[in-house]
């Protein structure tokens, strides 16, 4: 999510995964411990949340890598502060490309959580979605139901396993695979969601799509933060109030440099 690649230290941890160098910066597991901490009220849950998170970020990123390779690069994926990054300096910059590179992320976690409703499913476990929580089916929730708010209007629910843990893990794994997803593709910069809309509305007139784009992003980051104030989540707040911010920074630059001519 970060603009910039963040410079190596030495905490950093490195391995390959399908052949593609990734490197895990401290950052990662810093802010993945401060959100599971505020999230979570007991170790064994803040631990399984940081795994969660890892294990999501790193198949989101490797979806881009996997198209990416298919395109031609060689990336790398970084994990730091507030999510991942796979990057490519060879790859194809063809819009079509670029575009499919960028929603394979948010696809190859809609995946992975599918495989998770499959698993739970062949369990012998009820799983459903909801609009509100009145209108859970008792017949697959069986009784008892786990409920979680992978999206802010939708309701996925599950009939509850014996072990509280395995439980915070079905609701980790679904509801970080399915939100991020889903708020990766709103259209902010640099969200996956906001490169798809600076490549479509580029298409046309680069220099107009470019702003156009930015302004799309100003407006919906500024949306979702103002959502995340009333709904007193307070890091949601700062974080899409900041790439609202960003994106109109960005604008502001770009304005200059025109003015300035090249
Ligand atoms: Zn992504």
């Amino acid at each position: 999510m970060l603009l910039y690649e963040p410079p190596p230290t030495q905490a950093d941890v490195h391995f390959r995964l399908f052949g593609f160098p990734v490197r895990v910066s401290p950052w990662f597991w810093i802010v993945a411990l401060l959100f599971g901490v505020s999230g979570n009220s007991n170790p064994v849950m803040t631990l399984t949340w940081v795994a969660v998170a890892f294990v999501s970020i790193l198949i989101h990123e490797l979806g881009h890598a996997l198209l990416q390779r298919n395109f031609g690069g060689h990336p790398r994926i970084t994990l730091h502060g507030v999510g991942g990054l796979a990057i490519c300096e060879d790859c194809d910059r063809s819009p079509r490309s670029q575009i499919l590179i960028s929603l394979a992320g948010p696809f190859a976690g809609f995946l992975f959580a599918l495989v998770v409703v499959a698993v739970v499913r062949l369990s012998g476990h009820g799983i459903g979605f909801a609009l509100s929580p009145e209108r859970i089916d008792p017949r697959v929730a069986g009784g008892g139901a786990v409920i979680l708010q992978p999206l802010v209007w939708a309701y996925a629910y599950f009939a509850p396993f014996t072990s509280d843990p395995v439980n915070h893990l079905v609701a980790d794994l679904l509801q970080i695979n399915i939100l991020w997803g889903v708020l990766n593709l709103f259209p902010i910069y640099p969200l996956d969601g906001g490169r798809v809309a600076r490549e479509v509305f580029t298409l046309g007139n680069p220099r107009r799509g470019i702003v156009a784009s930015l302004w799309l992003s100003v407006v919906t980051a500024g949306a979702v933060a103002a959502y995340a104030l009333w709904q007193n989540w307070f890091i949601m707040t700062l974080l899409f109030g900041y790439l609202a911010y960003i994106s109109y920074q960005t604008i502001r630059a770009y304005e200059q440099h025109w003015r300035g001519g090249y």
